[in-house]
This record gives C-alpha cells, structure tokens and sequence, in this order.
C-alpha cells in the first residue's frame, strides 16, 4: 500500500513538473502557460498524449523530436526529474520532519516548502537559460514566506523579533546589492537578483541569510573560476547569480545555524 502511494506521488510529481516545464518556456516565449496544447520549439508541430508521457517519451524517443529528429532541451527532463524528487522529498521527509508540530501546520508546512521548492526551480531554470527572473515567482515567494511566517508568529512557534530581523537583513542585503549593480554598472548581476535576495532573506531568517549570500558569493566565484579555467567562459563574461542565491539559501536552511556557530568558535 505504502509502496503504491510512493509511486502516485512520484506520477504526480512528474505530471506538476511537466506543467513546470510548460510555464519555464512561455515565461521565456510570453505566452501564457494555460493556453493551447505543447509543440516542438523546433518544428512547431503538435504533440501528440504519447509524446508528453513526462520521462518515458524523452528516454523511448532518444531525446529527439518524432517529427523533426532535433534534439529535445535536457531542460524538460531535468525538471520533471528534479519536481518528481521535491514531491518525493516532500512525502517522505518533509512529513516526518514536521511531525512534532501540531495541525494544520504538519500539512501545511511541508506544503509551504514544497511551493517554495517548485517557484526556486523555475527561477533557477529561467536564469540559466535566459538571465531571467520573473517577478512573478519572486512575488509569489514573498507573499508566501510573509503569509508562512506570520502564522508561525500568531500560533507562538516563531517570536515576531524574528520576523523584524529577517526583513532588516533582507533589507540591507538587497541595498548592499544594488550597490554593487551600480558600482559595477550592472556587469556581476541584475535587479532580479536584487528582488529575490530580499525574499530568499525572508525565507531563511536572521541569521542564516548571511550564511546564504557567502555561500552564493563563494560557490559563484568557484563555478566562475571553474567555467574560466576550461575555458567554457572568456574573462569578464556573466554567468547567472539567482541559482548560486538560492543554492546558498538551500545550503543556509539545511546547515546554516551550523555554520553559523561554527564560524563563531572559530574565532
Ligand atoms: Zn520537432
């Protein structure tokens, strides 16, 4: 039984991711996600049920378009793959781990941060492939971290000097960023970067923001060094920073009182 319900859950998160892969492309194209039916970006023609099977269709058809032979974008599988895995994280892990709350938080947390996961994973993807962040999801993410943590604050799970920390440091945060858009005449990164850093603030909270942005700064600069040493990218050029932003507020979330404390003894 328990087996069965593991496996509905991975169909469902590949489903939801399909419809994630929808919304990546026509926030790129313009196109609203709700219209009409998927086609090859190649070819332009109509895909039949059998080509949309989220996974299957990509792996049987070898990652090529039945009607023009081009190659699929590896995007559509990575995140159908990657939504299947917060699905599957959100069941197994996310459950158990918010179990000592009491209702209707032990639903509504793992729910909360399931929404979170799918809005990151679209900003993470639109980056990558355009340097795009849309407002929408940046928005989307604000209002759900300011709903989440006021209703921890009027349940008594969270003390509101929380909240008030959480939004100075965003604040300062998002400053110190602009800053450095105009001291480098916007060449490291943008005013999405600016937007989501503010509400990546919001999501982790004081002090694990701080932890956020070194570990975004330090993975951006390994990867960028990286890219320069194969020579993948030419000094000077821009490598997306709303993915490092968010691997860092991951990274925060998971470890970041850790490294927090650690940093501290340290010294
Ligand atoms: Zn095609």
């Amino acid at each position: 039984m328990q087996l069965v319900l593991i496996f509905f859950i991975a169909c469902l998160g590949l489903v939801i991711g399909s419809f994630v892969n929808v919304v990546i492309y026509r926030t790129l194209t313009g196109d609203s996600p709700l219209k009409g039916r998927s086609y090859c970006d190649k070819c332009k023609h109509l895909l039949a049920w059998y080509d949309n099977i989220p996974l299957l269709s990509f792996a049987l058809l070898g990652g090529k378009c039945r009607y023009c032979q081009k190659k699929i974008s590896l995007q559509y599988p990575i995140v159908e793959f990657t939504t299947m895995v917060l699905f599957l994280w959100w069941y197994l892990v996310g459950f158990a781990f918010f179990r000592l709350t009491q209702e209707p938080l032990v639903y509504l947390q793992p729910l909360f941060w399931l929404t979170v996961g799918v809005l990151l994973l679209i900003i993470v993807a639109t980056d990558l492939l355009s340097y795009l962040i849309p407002d929408y999801a940046v928005f989307g993410l604000g209002l759900l971290a300011l709903l989440y943590r006021s209703y921890l604050i009027k349940t008594g799970i969270m003390n509101p000097t929380d909240l008030t920390r959480a939004l100075i440091g965003s604040l300062v945060l998002a400053i110190l960023f602009a800053a450095i858009i105009l001291l480098t005449k916007g060449k490291g990164m943008g005013w999405g970067d600016v937007k989501l850093v503010f509400v990546l603030g919001l999501l982790v909270g004081w002090p694990r923001l701080v932890v956020a942005s070194f570990s975004a700064f330090f993975t951006g600069a390994v990867v960028s060094l990286f890219l320069l040493a194969v020579g993948k990218k030419r000094f000077g050029q821009t490598i997306p920073f709303g993915p490092f932003l968010i691997l860092g507020a991951v990274i925060a979330l998971l470890w970041g009182n850790a490294i927090w404390e650690w940093y501290w003894n340290l010294l």
